[in-house]
């Protein structure tokens, strides 16, 4: 937040203010990704796995590179907490902040969702939102953000003096221990800054802030995905449930959410080319 001003404004105030932005990454020059193709794959897809996420706790599941998943709504209006790990290798994950730069602060349809440097290569494609209708509301809200990080005790003892232990960042950690055999001490550092689900979001108009607001998500929506590489991903249920109101508790109605695997015809991706990692020298000047 911006408190009361001490310095003076100087006399070009108005004049420096007035001056237009301009886009921090224009687009003109990235990679698109082959949307016509994505769109024939997924005409018929065969789901060859489900994965389920109990409310106020999370679970993994892995996608082969050139499958599809969906991350479905079940039984009431739920909030999913996302990472995605390249699935041979943690250090590649998903890299909120960048994707935000590139993308802006929610992702729609024909979004990617980067990998960390040294690699930032398009980790997944987002190919379907049934919940694209919602654009941005009255508010400046919005869906699937990258603004947020993920709820977590640590903010949660700071701000209450609680311990709460089904936050989504340690829900994230005990899947991801499960999955990998990591101790809970090794998996931490490895949980990151998510894509929030389902979540509506924004900045305060006045304050600039970051809200929430209820999910519009109603049971039998979905947020589909191309992976691009194979991928572990983990999903938490977020102990917000909609997010209404209030996380870090157990206070707020919460739902399980779905995560399909989907498989793609044979043939139907003749084609694709699966990106590589950056081909920056890494010399860094050196
Ligand atoms: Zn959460």
């Amino acid at each position: 937040m911006k408190p009361a001003p001490q310095t003076p404004s100087p006399a070009d105030a108005d004049a420096r203010k007035a001056i237009a932005p301009v886009i921090c990454y224009p687009l003109d020059t990235l990679p698109l990704p082959v949307m016509d193709l994505y769109k024939k794959a997924r005409e018929a897809l065969e789901k060859v796995e489900e994965v389920l996420v109990q409310p106020r706790d999370a679970n993994t599941f892995n996608v082969p590179a050139g499958h599809f998943f969906r991350i479905i709504s079940m039984d009431g209006p739920q909030v999913g907490d996302l990472n995605l790990w390249a699935k041979d290798d943690l250090t590649e994950r998903f890299y909120s902040g960048k994707t935000r730069a590139l993308h802006g602060t929610h992702l729609g349809v024909g979004d990617r969702m980067w990998s960390s440097f040294p690699y930032l290569r398009p980790m997944a494609t987002i190919t379907h939102d049934t919940l694209d209708w919602y654009g941005f509301d009255e508010f400046g809200g919005s869906v699937h953000d990258v603004i947020g990080t993920r709820c977590d005790p640590y903010t949660g003892h700071l701000l209450s003096g609680d311990d709460y232990h089904f936050c989504c960042h340690s829900n994230l950690i005990r899947a991801l221990a499960a999955e990998t055999g990591l101790s809970s001490d090794q998996a931490e550092p490895h949980v990151h800054d998510v894509l929030n689900v389902f979540m509506c979001t924004g900045f305060t108009k006045d304050t600039h802030q970051y809200f929430m607001k209820a999910s519009p998500v109603r049971p039998g929506d979905f947020l589909e995905f191309f992976a691009e590489i194979d991928l572990l991903g983990a999903l938490s249920a977020c102990p917000g449930g909609d997010c209404s109101s209030e996380h870090s508790s157990d206070t707020v109605a919460c739902y399980p959410l779905k995560v399909e695997i989907l498989r793609p015809e044979k043939g139907t991706l003749d084609g694709w080319i699966p990106p590589g990692p950056s081909s920056y020298c890494r010399s860094h000047g050196l």
